[in-house]
């Protein structure tokens, strides 16, 4: 490798696993005129889509066949637990392209009724030349999110992984070259944001991009296309969301905990979904405090190899001090801390976080209303549905929440009054690709996730109008 290059560290314990690209503006450049010159070519573009639909077929065939390496390699740069990775991320980011694949040839257009001497129809197009701009704590499943659709609707897609969760990427490109991709038409640009996130933010013919990061990253690159050639943006970004348990919630047993804790704790709360705030009526507060905070401290936290860790450590030294200084101050603040609040020796060079439980928590305080992406949960308790309402809202994120009741009036109350993209009730849950996922309020823009809706991101509308002669 000739130029500057990124070192990568693993989270596991800092050792050095490789190094990728620092790829320049200008090298991004020349790679956005490749994918302009592979989407002209029409060899991907014009192609039946039955016949794009193939090719990708046979790249979720080959991510299957490699299923294991890929789960490594998303373990070692991201720090995840590996049985996370083997039984979660590769298994959906190979689902989401065969279920991309499969809706490559389903239609989506209309006709008008403009009367008999009209034919007016629209249909969906491609870009041309598109980007995604990828976070660091879902490498594979959220690469697959964007290249299904982006690459079954026609266009050339430059992906850019986060700095430090480059290879399973890398990895799939190969692979999808394999699978008789044709050249340029899927690129990755590893770099790190300031450089070869910000060229591709700014590049002049890229004519829709797609981001999932945090909201201060999301808010620059929606800049960056206003004041280059407004192309379309799409953000997908940070959360804080609630996890609401009404006074009967006590009766799903052990779903409830198991699912509070996996909301709160799953990739050790670095999810862009965790339930990192839980809202509990008055009535059971005590007692799914003192349940919850057993199940986070039995939790094992492990070297991410092992299978039987389930929460690894965070991403780097930056996210840890972050972390912890956020849970002194709350206690500084007078909140009780109930279980965690430190580090758990594992393997030098690692930071390794205790599951965290915190109750007493200043409402409206930092702790309760800025995205921590770590172990770190706070309790709060409510007397009524409208209190617990205000407290959901009470941030500027709007991604996801969890309703824990069995009384339906109250539960889609809540799930109508919680202002975020995605309620589940009596479950902690994404749901699959036939739903589409994307946040409110500072959590998304302009687009979203999966399902067939997921096509509007990387597809642009035209209307034809013929006047036909009788
Ligand atoms: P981040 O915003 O730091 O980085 C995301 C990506 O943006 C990386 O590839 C980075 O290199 C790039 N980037 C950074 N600066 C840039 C710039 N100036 N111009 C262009 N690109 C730039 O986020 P992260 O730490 O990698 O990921 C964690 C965040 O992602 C959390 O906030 C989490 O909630 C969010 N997330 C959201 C979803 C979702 O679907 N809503 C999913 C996963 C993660």
């Amino acid at each position: 490798m000739t130029g500057p290059t990124l070192t990568l560290r693993a989270p596991a314990d800092g050792s050095v696993l490789g190094e990728v690209a620092l790829t320049s503006r200008e090298e991004v450049r020349a790679a956005v005129a490749r994918a302009q010159a592979a989407f002209r070519s029409g060899a991907w573009a014009a192609r039946p889509p039955r016949e794009r639909a193939e090719t990708l077929h046979r790249l979720a065939d080959l991510m299957q066949r490699d299923a294991e390496a890929l789960a490594r390699l998303d373990s070692e740069d991201a720090g995840k637990p590996i049985t996370e990775c083997r039984e979660n991320d590769v298994p959906s980011a190979i689902e989401s392209i065969r279920w991309f694949a499969e809706a490559a040839d389903k239609g989506r257009g209309s006709t008008s009724p403009a009367g008999s001497d009209v034919l007016a129809f629209t249909e969906r197009e491609p870009f041309g030349v598109v980007a995604a701009i990828l976070p660091w704590n879902y490498p594979l499943a959220m690469a697959a999110w964007k290249i299904g659709p982006a690459l079954a609707a026609g266009n050339a897609l430059l992906l850019k992984p986060a700095d430090a969760t480059p290879r399973s990427v890398q990895h799939v490109a190969a692979l999808a070259r394999e699978a008789g991709l044709p050249d340029d038409v899927l690129q990755v640009v590893t770099g790190d944001g300031p450089t070869t996130g910000a060229a591709l933010a700014d590049d002049p013919i890229i004519g829709a991009l797609s981001f999932t990061g945090s909201t201060t990253t999301g808010r620059g690159i929606l800049a960056a296309a206003a004041t280059s050639n407004l192309k379309r943006v799409s953000l997908e970004m940070g959360g804080k969301s609630p996890q609401i348990l009404l006074d009967d919630a006590l009766e799903f047993g052990e779903t409830l905990i198991e699912g509070m804790i996996e909301s709160a704790f799953l990739t050790s709360g670095q999810n862009c979904t965790a339930g990192s705030r839980v809202l509990v009526h008055e009535s059971i507060h005590d007692e799914v405090v003192a349940r919850f905070a057993a199940a986070a401290a039995a939790l094992r936290v492990g070297h991410p190899a092992d299978p039987a860790t389930q929460l690894g450590p965070v991403i780097d030294d930056r996210a840890a001090d972050r972390i912890l200084a956020a849970v002194d101050t709350a206690v500084r603040e007078g909140a009780t801390l109930v279980t965690g609040g430190g580090e758990v020796d594992v393997v030098p060079g690692g930071r390794y976080l205790a599951p965290t439980v915190l109750t007493g928590v200043v409402p409206g305080s930092d702790i309760t209303r800025r995205e921590l992406f770590g172990p770190v949960v706070t309790v709060q308790s409510f007397r009524t549905r409208d209190e617990a309402l205000a407290l959901a809202n009470d941030t500027d994120y709007g991604l996801a929440a969890s309703v824990w009741t069995r009384r339906l009036d109250d539960a889609v109350a809540l799930a109508r009054g919680v202002e975020a993209g995605l309620i589940s009730v009596g479950a902690y849950s994404e749901g699959d690709l036939t739903v589409p996922f994307g946040g409110w309020k500072q959590s998304g823009f302009g687009g979203v996730e999966k399902s067939l809706r997921a096509f509007e991101q990387w597809t642009r509308e035209k209307t034809v109008w013929i006047a036909l002669r009788h």
